[in-house]
């Protein structure tokens, strides 16, 4: 049997991810079973197996597949999990967390990014993922509480509002918060009732957690 040149460009990502210190093999498994070449654009598809961040519509970014990964290990996540993702882009960071949890709810302030991610979760028959576009920095109060919250756009600040929509009972956060105008660090914060503690565990990049919905021309 040979392998076609996308199952060698997997292959090739997930030995470079390990390479780089992700161990988790449940981590591995979802990202290898996430077609990522679904969540490009059309333009970029020779890159989707590329180990960066890659532009997507309304000037937003899929994050590289090393901060996807290092996130999702953060995270721990189990397979009875009910998940939280503020900051849908293509999609793809909450098709890898629906491999590992119950359900994935997601929330993208423009409605085309959330159209698009949610005709690939369509394509790709992925069912556990609830998306609606709104103001992620409020959170999903109908939905609370979250075992799991996973931001992938930089808070400013500790992010309150989503610290109170995580579980009492050992509820997990990851998320960039700006250190500097450009700069954050992936924060994890692990809350038991009204005690929150904080790790920061790696310097990172992401584009801007930004207030409210947004206006789209429309058409
Ligand atoms: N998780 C995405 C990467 C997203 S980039 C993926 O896997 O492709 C960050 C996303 O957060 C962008 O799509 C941006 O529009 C969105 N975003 C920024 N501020 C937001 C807010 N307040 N509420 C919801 N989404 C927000």
């Amino acid at each position: 049997m040979t392998l076609s040149a996308v199952d060698t460009r997997i292959i090739q990502l997930i030995m470079e991810l390990r390479r780089q210190g992700i161990a988790d093999t449940r981590v591995l498994a979802a990202i290898e079973r996430v077609p990522r070449e679904h969540f490009v654009a059309e333009q970029f598809l020779k890159h989707a197996y590329d180990n960066i961040a890659l532009p997507i519509t309304q000037g937003q970014t899929i994050s590289q597949p090393f901060v996807v990964a290092y996130m999702t290990e953060a995270l721990l996540v189990g397979d009875r999990m009910k998940v939280l993702e503020i900051g849908t882009g293509s999609g793809y960071q909450a098709a890898v967390l629906a491999k590992l949890s119950r359900r994935v709810y997601t929330i993208e302030r423009y409605k085309s990014l959330l159209q698009s991610a949610e005709r690939r979760f369509d394509d790709l028959k992925i069912t556990n993922i609830t998306a609606i576009v709104g103001d992620g920095n409020k959170g999903w109060p109908e939905q609370a509480p979250f075992d799991r919250i996973l931001v992938t756009a930089a808070a400013d600040k500790r992010p309150d509002l989503l610290i109170r929509q995580l579980s009492p009972e050992g509820g997990i956060m990851v998320a960039p918060v700006s250190v500097t105008a450009t700069d954050q660090d992936i924060v994890r914060y692990t809350r038991h009732g009204d005690d929150v503690q904080e790790e920061r565990l790696m310097p990172v990049r992401f584009v801007p957690l930004l207030p409210g919905i947004a206006r789209e021309a429309a058409g």
